[in-house]
């Protein structure tokens, strides 16, 4: 039977409990477990390597995004240092996308200056250029992020995978999640997820995730992720559990809020340029149709005028909290260059297009009107 990924999410673990009969599967918080005798564990021993609650919560990932192997990780960034260290050597050649997110940026840059492998940022929807790229350098993992935060650049996931031969990839699906881009489907190796924004979807949890097919790469991961220790904890995977139930309803809600937004924004003389996927004009149109089963929550824009303006409307905003991060089901903004992207150097920010007149948008679950109406009011005061 071909389950949907709503029934999924709701049914997950439902009814595991036999002790009580629980209904909500049970949060189990033991770092360790009794042996049955001697030399002989359970499945359990110790909750760093492997934890019931913890498992759950991976099955879930694994079936939402159609791999057969997930490892919830303490943090999205921890996520992508696992896939680092479990798969590249020294001198080993990565090849990265150079408007990735700031973090993600400043982790390749820092393990390429620590010598552990080596990091080429690129601009990865010039197909002809990468081409050369795996010719010349015959890289071990290529990484991918699309749409591109926070400017919503578009890279083809199935072409750059059928042109990769036995290159890894991976696909850091957390702007589109499980319910919008599933990467294995397209061909990737390897799904990164940071489960901090829309998976656990109400902003109260720090984690990631790394989700596979192959058996190879789910060992690699697993022993690393023990050997690190940066395996999520008991009551982050109970939290995220909870909060991926109504993953599938909230994404499309924020979504259909999102699309009103931009249409609204569409009509505003305050604004420069709009990127959001679901433009009719965007560049990749194209791919997004062929491997996007929506356009998201997420738009970014530039004012027009100065530094003052964008004050007068950032503090005007009632709505929108001006903050890091995305995907929860309260309405956020940013201002990328001083933000989420402050730890990429001004030369890599210009080169990615981020300017000071930018601001990202993440759309909530508020009441579309209302959020209209306060960027109406907030537009008309500056
Ligand atoms: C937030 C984010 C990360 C990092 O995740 P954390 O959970 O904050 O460590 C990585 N990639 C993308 C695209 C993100 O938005």
């Amino acid at each position: 039977m071909d389950i949907k990924q709503s029934t999924i999410s709701i049914r997950n673990g439902l009814n595991s409990d036999e002790q009580h009969g629980c209904v909500v599967p049970p949060i189990t918080l033991s770092t360790t477990y009794n042996f049955l005798e001697f030399n002989k564990p359970r499945p359990y021993d110790y909750s760093r390597r492997k934890n019931p609650t913890r498992d759950l919560t991976q099955t879930l990932l694994s079936n939402l995004e159609y791999g057969k192997h997930t490892i919830i990780t303490s943090s999205g960034m921890s996520a992508i240092y696992l896939v680092c260290i479990a798969f590249l050597q020294k001198d080993d050649v990565l090849i990265a996308p150079y408007d990735c997110y700031g973090g993600t940026y400043r982790l390749l840059d820092a393990l390429h200056k620590k010598g552990i492998c080596k990091v080429l940022f690129t601009d990865q929807r010039d197909i002809k250029k990468l081409l050369e790229l795996f010719e010349i350098y015959h890289p071990k993992l290529i990484f991918l992020e699309t749409p591109s935060n926070p400017m919503l650049r578009i890279v083809d996931i199935n072409t750059i995978c059928s042109v990769k031969n036995d290159t890894l990839c991976a696909v850091d699906n957390t702007f589109m999640t499980p319910v919008l881009q599933n990467p294995l489907l397209l061909g990737a190796d390897i799904v990164i997820h940071s489960c901090s924004k829309y998976l656990n979807g109400h902003s109260d949890v720090i984690a990631g995730a790394v989700i596979t097919k192959d058996i190879y790469i789910a060992n690699q991961l697993n022993w690393w992720g023990n050997t690190l220790g940066v395996t999520g904890s008991a009551f982050d995977s109970y939290q995220l559990l909870r909060g991926m139930r109504t993953l599938i309803p909230r994404v499309h809600q924020q979504q259909k809020n999102a699309a009103k937004i931009v249409d609204f924004c569409q009509k505003q003389d305050h604004i420069k340029t709009l990127y959001y996927p679901g433009l009719s004009n965007h560049s990749e149109s194209h791919i997004i149709n062929k491997q996007q089963s929506g356009f998201g929550s997420i738009f970014s824009f530039e004012l027009k005028g100065n530094k003052n303006k964008l004050l007068k409307f950032l503090k005007a905003l009632k709505l929108f909290t001006l903050a890091e991060s995305f995907g929860g089901v309260e309405s956020l903004i940013a201002h990328p260059a001083t933000m989420t992207h402050a730890a990429m150097p001004d030369n890599i920010q210009k080169k990615a297009g981020i300017n000071n007149m930018l601001l990202r948008i993440s759309v909530g679950l508020e009441d579309s009107d209302d959020l209209i109406a306060d960027l109406k009011k907030s537009f008309s005061l500056i």
